[in-house]
């Protein structure tokens, strides 16, 4: 069954066609990755589903749901950015807490839940520390860990690696797939690196000039030189 349906969705600012009409099914539980140089549309593309951005033509469906206008926080998916976004002035877990105690969810399950995230991140030795005292590492783990602690079916993720270097990046690519392989999320992953694109997704599309050139699994895909 899919997770998400695009049936003919575009978008255009002014005069800029970002994404021309595209169609395209995400399977529940797939790892699915946009790749393109810059301006090719991936973000684009990942803000509609995310309902960040409203498409010009076309429509939208997450889980069997027609989402074409939902709101983003109806959705029911997370989403992890490059910057982390984690708020300063909280602690690690007040961080991974928020999302949890915005859906009023009762005071000893947040603490089991985000203790069991802490846990799977292997960060609880840090639940106290506030973000700016920990790497950029450490900080895009508890995003990610703010992310799947309210169970989301599914988590975009645009260029979420972008601001660490390579060997800490080769780390972060295996953990990111080690939570998708446990958790059984579907997985929504923008970048514009090729090797990153290859080790993770089951499936790559392909994305030039705001449209999809090709897709298929790492090992089918051709790539122009
Ligand atoms: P990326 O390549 O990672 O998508 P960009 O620098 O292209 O980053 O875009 C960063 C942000 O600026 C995005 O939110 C995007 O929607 C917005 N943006 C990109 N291009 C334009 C533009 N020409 N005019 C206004 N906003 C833009
Ligand atoms: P990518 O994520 O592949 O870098 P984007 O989806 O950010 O590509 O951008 C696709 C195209 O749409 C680019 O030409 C970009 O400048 C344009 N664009 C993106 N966001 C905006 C915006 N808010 N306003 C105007 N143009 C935008």
């Amino acid at each position: 069954p899919a997770m998400v349906e695009l049936q003919g969705v575009s978008k255009r600012y002014a005069d800029v066609d970002a994404l021309h009409p595209v169609d395209l099914t995400i399977a529940k539980g797939e790892f699915v990755t946009l790749l393109g140089p810059s301006g090719s549309g991936k973000s684009t593309l990942l803000n509609l589903i995310a309902g960040m951005v409203a498409p010009s033509s076309g429509r939208i469906v997450i889980d069997g749901r027609d989402a074409t206008t939902l709101p983003t926080n109806q959705r029911g998916l997370g989403m992890v950015f490059q910057n982390y976004a984690l708020m300063p002035h909280m602690t690690v877990f007040e961080n991974i807490a928020f999302p949890l105690q915005v859906r009023k969810v009762p005071k000893a399950e947040i603490r089991r839940r985000v203790g069991a995230v802490l846990d799977l991140i292997q960060l609880g030795h840090v639940a106290n520390r506030r973000p700016r005292e920990l790497s950029g590492g450490q900080q895009q783990r508890i995003s990610l860990a703010r992310c799947i602690v309210y169970n989301p079916a599914l988590i975009l993720m645009d260029e979420p690696l972008g601001a660490l270097d390579k060997k800490l990046r080769e780390q972060m690519q295996l953990e990111i797939k080690r939570l998708h392989a446990e958790l059984g999320i579907t997985m929504l992953y923008v970048t514009h690196d090729q090797d990153e694109a290859l080790t993770m997704s089951d499936r790559i599309v392909l994305m030039n000039g705001g449209r999809i050139e090709q897709q298929g699994t790492p090992d089918t895909l051709y790539f122009r030189p």
